[in-house]
């Protein structure tokens, strides 16, 4: 019982404190660990052909048995993304969320790998006052806005902290349908308390846009369109998809939904009760030809400009049923996702060039952000009353500034860590206060061929081919005289355009003839690896040299 009181709560960012995207949180408390989120992140300009990176969770191998249990705060694939690849490998814990989010887990887990969503162990969180034991830790929760039903907060209890997570967040304050929603409830909670705020929005000091402005701006649009309106969107936001479905089927507009994930995510809303249409609203896209275009609404994926998704496929013109028309109203009801900016920019233009009508959240308010802004995070910090503070799920400078922030809220300075991916953090009633030492945080890529085996070094590769292409080698040698036998071939792309530098190839051929019948003239067996290397670096030099340019060299030796 002395040593339980004893015991202190860690706490370790596995992923989400130094980017947007890849969140996952470990609490520990004795042996027991609670996992929140298992996301992904979507990749960066500097990680060409990679699909995502999860979280590394090294530091819980070996400990699976040990893992009570995984919230997830909402589902969102920066929390849920990784899901179907991590779950098996951390035991197959139980998994705990509202309808909505753990029916997207399994939805996902069904499209990773059939028939494996029903060996997953969950717990549907029905009710928000409901509580759930498992192991040390006591789960209890509360509503939040977000850009996503079934968003929720999680409230973790051990005997040395209370920790208050709201996952993504924002203050909605003007709801359709329901009560703006008060934290001063969670300033009650046993003490001390750690509040661990997602901080997305620590630097934007605009006024936020309110669910019920951005509507009525949306169904002006829909209202007022001389043709057809196609409204781009993220799939998950099924509260809006709703709303303008309902609003289609009152002013007698057809509806086609567009985009797997959207088309997913509104079934599965269906199923469970959430959106309930009017027979004939929902349409599809192959039908809308049946109807004049001022009654035709498309809502569609690909708002972020994403290469497969409906709108691209549209404004490309691949798209089996739907060209741009110049009357078309084209509306992205969306932000753009922090890396997104060139894509999205580049998607914008092509579409200006096909329609008149193109409408987005810069010339008017048809989005509304999720995500908080500076007097909101102020507002929920000063309603909330934290004796500790941890901003997270954001980039580094956000979390500075959303320590700024509480700091102005009153939380003391000394309670305030700003952690990084692999900062261990304990806290008890005596303070919080993060260890010296830090795990080690890779990044796990993802791509088309597996998990994981796309580590830093091909990576690189993929870098260095884009920016300064290869150069091949192919040279044969006689297997008696270890003579070079003919000309070396060279085949290079993406370096210099071979026909013009004639005379760098005759050069290069003669450097490689000299550099390889050195070797396999002295005493002695020829290592050919060491050989490879050698050409590798002294070829590189030479190239470089001529070119200030390094290709990634690639020798090729036969031997007849
Ligand atoms: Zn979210």
């Amino acid at each position: 019982m002395i040593k339980e009181r004893n015991e202190k709560l860690k706490i370790i960012p596995l992923g989400g404190c130094e980017e947007v995207g890849r969140n996952m949180t470990v609490f520990e408390y004795g042996k027991d660990i609670l996992v929140l989120d298992l996301g992904i992140q979507f990749p960066e300009e500097d990680m060409p052909g990679i699909n995502y990176v999860i979280p590394d969770t090294s530091y819980l191998r070996g400990k699976e048995k040990n893992i009570q249990g995984i919230v997830f705060s909402h589902g969102h694939m920066d929390h849920i993304g990784a899901a179907p690849l991590l779950i098996n490998k951390l035991g197959n814990p139980p998994i705990v969320g509202r309808p909505f989010t753990i029916e997207m887990i399994k939805y996902r887990q069904e499209d990773y790998s059939r028939g494996t969503s029903k060996s997953l162990k969950t717990i549907c969180i029905k009710d928000v006052n409901e509580k759930i034991h498992l192991g040390s830790f006591t789960l209890g929760f509360f509503q939040v806005d977000h850009a996503i039903i079934d968003a929720i907060g999680v409230i973790i209890s051990t005997p040395a902290a209370t920790v208050i997570h709201p996952g993504d967040w924002m203050i909605e304050h003007n709801p359709i349908g329901r009560e703006k929603i008060s934290y001063n409830h969670l300033a009650n909670l046993p003490r001390p308390t750690v509040l661990m705020l997602e901080s997305l929005g620590a630097t934007n000091s605009k006024k936020p846009v309110t669910e019920k402005q951005m509507m009525e701006n949306i169904k002006k649009l829909i209202r007022e369109a001389p043709g057809r309106i196609i409204i781009a969107t993220f799939s998950s936001q099924v509260e809006r998809i709703k709303q303008i479905i309902e609003y289609g089927g009152q002013i007698n507009k057809k509806v086609a939904l567009d985009g797997f994930s959207l088309k997913m995510a509104v079934e599965i809303a269906k199923n469970l009760g959430y959106i309930k249409t009017k027979e004939g609203v929902i349409t599809t896209t192959e039908n809308i030809s049946d109807y004049p275009d001022n009654r035709v609404i498309v809502m569609c994926t690909g708002a972020q400009g994403e290469e497969n998704a409906a709108l691209a496929k549209i404004i490309d013109g691949v798209h089996r049923f739907i060209r741009i028309k110049k009357s078309d109203t084209v509306v992205f009801s969306s932000s753009v996702i922090p890396g997104n900016e060139r894509t999205v920019q580049r998607i914008r233009d092509k579409l200006y060039r096909q329609s008149d009508n193109v409408i987005h959240s810069e010339i008017m308010d048809v989005h509304a952000s999720g995500h908080s802004n500076i007097k909101d995070i102020q507002d929920i910090i000063e309603q909330i009353k934290p004796n500790y503070y941890i901003p997270v799920y954001a980039y580094h400078y956000m979390l500075k500034e959303s320590a700024k922030i509480a700091r102005a809220a009153g939380v003391l300075k000394e309670n305030i860590v700003v952690p990084d991916n692999g900062s261990i953090i304990e806290a008890s009633p005596k303070g919080i206060r993060p260890l010296e030492k830090k795990l080690p945080i890779n990044y796990v890529f993802v791509d088309g061929s597996g998990i994981g085996d796309i580590g830093e070094v091909v990576l690189n590769d993929r870098k260095k081919l884009a920016e300064e292409g290869m150069f091949v080698v192919v040279v044969v040698v006689d297997k008696k005289t270890g003579k070079v036998k003919g000309s070396p071939d060279i085949i290079s792309r993406g370096f210099v355009y071979l026909r013009e530098s004639k005379e760098l190839l005759s050069e290069t051929r003669k450097k490689l003839i000299g550099m390889i019948n050195k070797t396999t003239q002295s005493n002695g067996p020829v290592n050919w690896p060491n050989m490879k290397e050698e050409i590798k670096n002294k070829l590189g030099d030479f190239l470089f040299s001529r070119t200030e340019r390094r290709p990634i060299i690639i020798p090729v030796i036969i031997e007849v």
